[in-house]
């Protein structure tokens, strides 16, 4: 056999944590002890030997480094200290980049030299913004008490529409597009990829609906119930940051999606729907609780993963600390600026406000390249997975 090596691949690795992958003589207890591997399907063994050979094309198409969810059970008992756990997990970061779109942007955000300018993007557009709405006045006492931010781009004697949420809606729905759409054309590259790759029966064609019933929900459930994830060791204690974490999401959609039918569309007939809303209003009673799952999960995930890199010795990479940075980073300054308004302090509450809405302008559009790619990617690799597996089958789409 001819092979190949993409030697920058190989490179590239090592750079982001799979540096012990050359220590690897594969003895295949990683994929032994590995509680996700099947033992007709195991890994993480061959995507080791895959990696030491640089075999790019087949490890970005393998649905196995999608189900691996570094659990670090493979790494705490390979006799090499070779880390195939990192390793799985910097090929999935390599795949979420090489998926990307648009592919400056997924660039961009996978190191921290893209930093820079990925804060520099919000801050010059909200700052724009701000210049461009007039708003950049501080309101009296009076008016940040009943109003708190709701005026910070200003406001217009125009019942219909809020100028707030007008520009608002001019930075966030955009960002929100551009991810969600990322986010479709990652799913469906990786599809293709996926289906070229590893073999499916061709005559098994299911519908949209029988694909959504019988793969895809149950897909979700799984990722929901965190069954995959229970059935770790080493790292069992991440269950406890992930599961308030994904609560707190869950939580914030809800809050948004309220927000911007209370705001955008009720809020066009009947005017105190524009807001501000109460403390005691049930939204924003879920919004706070959501903020406080949101700070508890990810400081646990931070100190297991600090934890971690200490017992390891191994360095983490910009990819493992980006998220959870611009979790705390939308979390604290929220949090701050409703404190700062409790408190009456304009000036420095209108600041944190303002990086408020560029921590969340960063987190909408840089989210399809930060580790949360990989609850959208891995569900589907598990539906991929499934649906692999009954194409094979005779009667699963007649149940
Ligand atoms: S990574 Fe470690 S446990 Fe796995 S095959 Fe290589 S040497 Fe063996
Ligand atoms: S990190 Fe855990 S799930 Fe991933 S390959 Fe290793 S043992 Fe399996």
């Amino acid at each position: 056999m001819n092979i190949q090596p993409d030697l920058e691949f190989i490179r590239y690795l090592k750079g982001v944590g799979g540096d012990t992958l050359k220590k690897c003589y594969q003895c295949a207890t990683c994929s032994v002890v590995c509680p996700l591997s099947k033992d007709e399907k195991p890994f993480p063994r061959k995507e080791m030997i895959w990696s030491q050979w640089g075999l790019k094309e087949n490890l970005i198409a393998d649905p196995d480094i999608f189900l691996c969810h570094q659990c670090g059970d493979c790494s705490e008992k390979c006799p090499r200290g070779a880390k195939p756990g990192e390793v799985m997990g910097a090929i999935r970061a390599y795949a979420y980049t090489f998926y990307g779109w648009p592919s400056g942007l997924a660039k961009l955000a996978s190191s921290a030299k893209g930093l820079p300018v990925m804060i520099a993007i919000p801050v010059v557009v909200i700052f724009l913004m701000w210049l461009l709405s007039g708003g950049m006045v501080f309101p009296s006492a009076e008016d940040f008490a009943h109003h708190g931010y709701q005026q910070f781009f200003g406001h217009w004697d125009f019942r219909w529409y809020a100028k707030n949420i007008f520009f608002i809606v001019c930075f966030m729905v955009p960002s929100a597009a551009i991810a969600a759409f990322s986010a479709y054309k990652g799913i469906s590259n990786l599809w293709k990829a996926l289906a070229a790759k590893n073999m499916m029966n061709p005559d098994f064609r299911p519908s949209a609906i029988q694909f959504t019933q019988k793969f895809l929900w149950p897909s979700i459930v799984e990722i929901i119930q965190h069954s995959r994830f229970r059935e770790c060791t080493t790292n069992a204690d991440r269950i406890r940051g992930h599961r308030p974490l994904m609560y707190a999401f869950i939580g914030l959609l809800i809050v948004t999606t309220w927000s911007l039918v209370a705001n955008d569309i009720i809020g066009l007939w009947i005017a105190k729907f524009h807001g501000p809303m109460t403390f005691w209003n049930p939204v924003k009673l879920l919004a706070n609780v959501s903020a406080i799952a949101l700070l508890y999960g990810i400081w646990v995930l931070w100190t297991n993963r600090a934890k971690a890199e200490s017992e390891s010795g191994i360095t983490g990479n910009f990819y493992d600390w980006f998220l959870i940075w611009e979790i705390m980073a939308v979390g604290a300054t929220g949090l701050l600026a409703e404190v700062l308004r409790w408190a009456g302090l304009i000036q420095i509450g209108y600041i944190v406000y303002f990086f408020h809405l560029v921590a969340v302008m960063m987190l909408f559009l840089y989210l399809p390249y930060t580790k949360f790619a990989h609850l959208i990617f891995r569900t589907f690799a598990i539906a991929f997975d499934k649906c692999r597996e009954s194409s094979f089958g005779t009667d699963i789409l007649k149940k």
